[in-house]
Order: structure tokens, then sequence, then C-alpha cells
């Protein structure tokens, strides 16, 4: 009487590599949400698509986004743009679905870098209000 041996095809081993588990802590995201709404952040996810750099990177971009420009300068610490809610929530050091739309747009450690930065009561980056017109399409 011999027990049939059965198929050890699923050892362990190789399932974490499948790579299936999603990713919930997303740093680039988390620091956005400090700094700006859940309902804005959604939006902000839809302007992504929309973005046309003019400069992307490595330290300076300046993008259009949705027709507003959106300039981010690592070495002044600076990020400068012009939407009428920027210009609102930028004393509150909070962004726009357009800055939260770059972010997202550009490579995430440096967006991270830029958001903690941001975000740091003692930080010394300087958020600046802008009036041009951008040079995107709307
Ligand atoms: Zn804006």
């Amino acid at each position: 009487m011999t027990k049939p041996s059965p198929g050890e095809e699923q050892e362990g081993g190789a399932a974490e590599a499948s790579g299936a588990s999603e990713r919930e802590r997303d740093a680039r995201r988390e620091l956005l949400a400090l700094c700006t709404e859940t309902k804005r952040l959604a939006r902000a996810e839809k302007e992504v698509a929309k973005v046309e750099f003019l400069i992307d990177g490595p330290d300076l971009w300046i993008a259009a986004v949705s027709s507003y420009n959106v300039v981010l300068d690592l070495k002044a610490s600076r990020l400068q743009h012009g939407c009428r809610d920027f210009q609102g929530e930028v004393r509150e050091r909070r962004l726009c679905k357009h800055v939260a739309g770059l972010l997202l747009a550009i490579d995430e450690a440096v967006a991270v870098r830029v958001l903690e930065r941001i975000v740091d009561p003692a930080g010394d980056w300087h958020l600046e209000a802008m009036v041009a017109r951008g040079f995107g399409k709307s």
C-alpha cells in the first residue's frame, strides 16, 4: 500500500516574486496628503497626464499643467506657480492640483525630497505665486 505522492510543484520560495501585492505605502502620496485635500489629490492624479515639460530635470522643472506654469527649482529651493487656487493656498503652504500633479509626474525620489521640505514647518522651501500665463495648451 503506497500513498500517492502529491504534486509538489507549489513548493514555497517563488511566491514572493510574483509582485502581485499592491504597495500601500507610497511616501509621495502620504506627503501630498499632508499638503492637500483628498478630493484635490484625486483631481491631481488626473492632471498627471496633462503635464507638458519644457524642462524636465534633473534639478529644474518647468512644466505646464492644464495651461498653468509650474517652476520647480531644486537649487533655489523654490516652487513657483500661479493659478488662483495656489495663490490662496500658498500662505498655508498647501498645494493645488497642478502642483500636486507635477509632483506626481516627476521622479518619485525628487518629489519626496521636495515634499518633505514643504511640509516641514522649519523648511526653507519657497512657494511663490506668480501670475504669468502658462505656455501649454488648455
Ligand atoms: Zn494650480
